[in-house]
């Protein structure tokens, strides 16, 4: 009935989509986190709302991604600054005023870093980081925490684990999780990765200090998120961050804090304020771009960000050692948005982040109450307080990313974003919900209704 009656109510998107995917195999539309049975064509899109050429609307909880969760769509006094200045230049491959107001804006959000570099996409803000850590210390091996996501370059999405659970015929080298399998990688086009380049650090505290110490010599950089998408229990991994980013600093190994989903969100200073923790480099994206309009940024310390400097001379000799500018990093256009979508919140952010919290928390006790009144695990995991992971799970917690995602069921949850789409919520068909500013008390009043009779309907077949 679900799957009927969806492709009735969408028969619009689905001849359209039909059409394009013919000629067009990358677009977003028929990537596995959209529901590929059910791609949506879409006409418009304003604040949490997005109408579909089929008449239908939708409260949006996937968001971009969730890089549009804080204001929504095309907020006006965004749309508006974007659209003076591209009157005034298009231009890149210059310095404009725009970029020094945003650096200066930065700085009021996240003090902690000295310099910053600009670039396109969390990705490339993973690697510039791994390129600049490797710079400063002329060494190669990556430390990585499994089930971390770091973005699509090869080592980034070594042992993701939802990449693999929520879509079993997509598994990443060291994915599974019993742990890498050689084959896979021949079926993904990442290779596995040289023991020279990666190590991969377990969740458990002990284990993890003990294989960074063992390789202290060897390491160019420990990279971790605050709060992994595959794993999202801050209080275990909190903790563990503060002893690593330690570790490091006595041990001179950079220490990179992959902001990309935490970044602007927890708080003005992102994950690292929120919950005290130290980096030398920090990569922001997502949340940092405005209209959906792509930007990411490495900031931090600027003994490393030096290292890329760009100028006429040759790297060596002005001091410089690498180089991670690429042709629309930091375009004027992105840099506006940004701006713009920044200046905003900064004008919030008194009220903002705790109107938000409050609004989260309210969705969180209800779902609790749920739980209790009919004994269906149902959960909303805290990621933070503005991004939900959930679904069917038994335990409050876990203690690793393993035993996490192998309680996550997929089909579960891959019925329950169709029954979402049923009752007018567009979300990732990941275990990924996203919320914030953009969402009314009304809409997270409705999504509670309808995530919770969803789940009645799943547990009644
Ligand atoms: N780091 C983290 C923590 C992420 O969640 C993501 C993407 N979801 C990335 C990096 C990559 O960002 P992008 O998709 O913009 O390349």
């Amino acid at each position: 009935d679900l799957f009927t009656e969806l492709a009735e109510r969408q028969k619009g998107s689905a001849a359209a989509t039909e059409r394009l995917r013919a000629r067009d195999a990358a677009s977003h539309v028929f990537w596995p986190f959209h529901s590929p049975q059910f791609p949506l064509m879409v006409t418009e899109a304003h604040g949490s709302r997005i109408l579909d050429v089929d008449g239908n609307t939708y409260t949006d909880c996937h968001l971009g991604f969730g890089a549009q969760a804080l204001h929504g769509h095309s907020p006006e006094p965004v749309v508006e600054f974007v659209r003076e200045q591209l009157a005034t230049t298009t231009g890149n491959g210059y310095c404009t005023p725009v970029e020094a107001q945003l650096v200066n804006l930065l700085g009021e959000f996240v003090p902690h870093c000295e310099k910053f570099a600009f670039l396109n996409s969390g990705t490339d803000a993973t690697a510039a980081a791994i390129r600049l850590a490797r710079a400063h210390t002329g060494r190669r091996m990556v430390a990585k925490f499994e089930g971390s996501l770091h973005g699509v370059h090869d080592l980034g999405m070594h042992n993701t684990a939802f990449w693999y659970h929520g879509h079993p015929t997509t598994p990443f080298p060291g994915s599974a999780p019993d742990g890498g399998i050689e084959r896979q990688s021949a079926l993904t086009g990442v290779p596995t990765a040289d023991p020279r380049d990666l190590l991969v650090l377990p969740n458990d505290p002990v284990r993890a200090l003990e294989l960074i110490e063992r390789h202290k010599d060897e390491l160019a950089c420990v990279l971790t998120e605050a709060v992994s998408s595959s794993f999202p229990f801050a209080e275990h991994t909190v903790p563990l961050l503060k002893a690593v980013s330690e570790r490091c600093r006595t041990l001179r190994v950079p220490f990179i804090l992959d902001e990309v989903l935490t970044g602007f969100r927890y708080g003005p200073g992102g994950a690292a304020e929120y919950f005290g923790i130290e980096a030398d480099l920090y990569c922001y994206g997502k949340v940092i771009s405005g209209l959906g309009i792509p930007l990411s940024a490495v900031g931090g310390k600027a003994a490393l960000l030096d290292h890329t400097q760009t100028s006429g001379l040759a790297l060596t000799d002005i001091g410089h050692k690498t180089c991670v500018q690429t042709t629309h990093a930091g375009n004027h256009l992105a840099l506006c948005a940004s701006y713009a979508s920044l200046r905003l919140l900064h004008e919030r952010r008194d009220t903002y982040y705790t109107e938000t919290r409050a609004k989260v928390a309210g969705v969180q006790e209800r779902l609790a109450a749920f739980r209790t009144g009919t004994g269906i695990p149902l959960r909303l995991v805290g990621f933070g307080d503005f991004i939900g992971s959930f679904g069917f799970l038994e335990q409050e917690s876990y203690d690793d990313y393993r035993s996490f995602a192998g309680a996550v069921n997929p089909i579960a949850f891959f019925l329950l974003t169709l029954m979402l789409r049923r009752r007018g919520f567009y979300t990732l068909s990941l275990p990924m919900l996203f919320t914030g500013g953009a969402h009314s008390p009304e809409d997270l009043d409705a999504l509670v209704t309808a995530v919770t009779d969803a789940a009645l309907e799943l547990d009644s077949h």
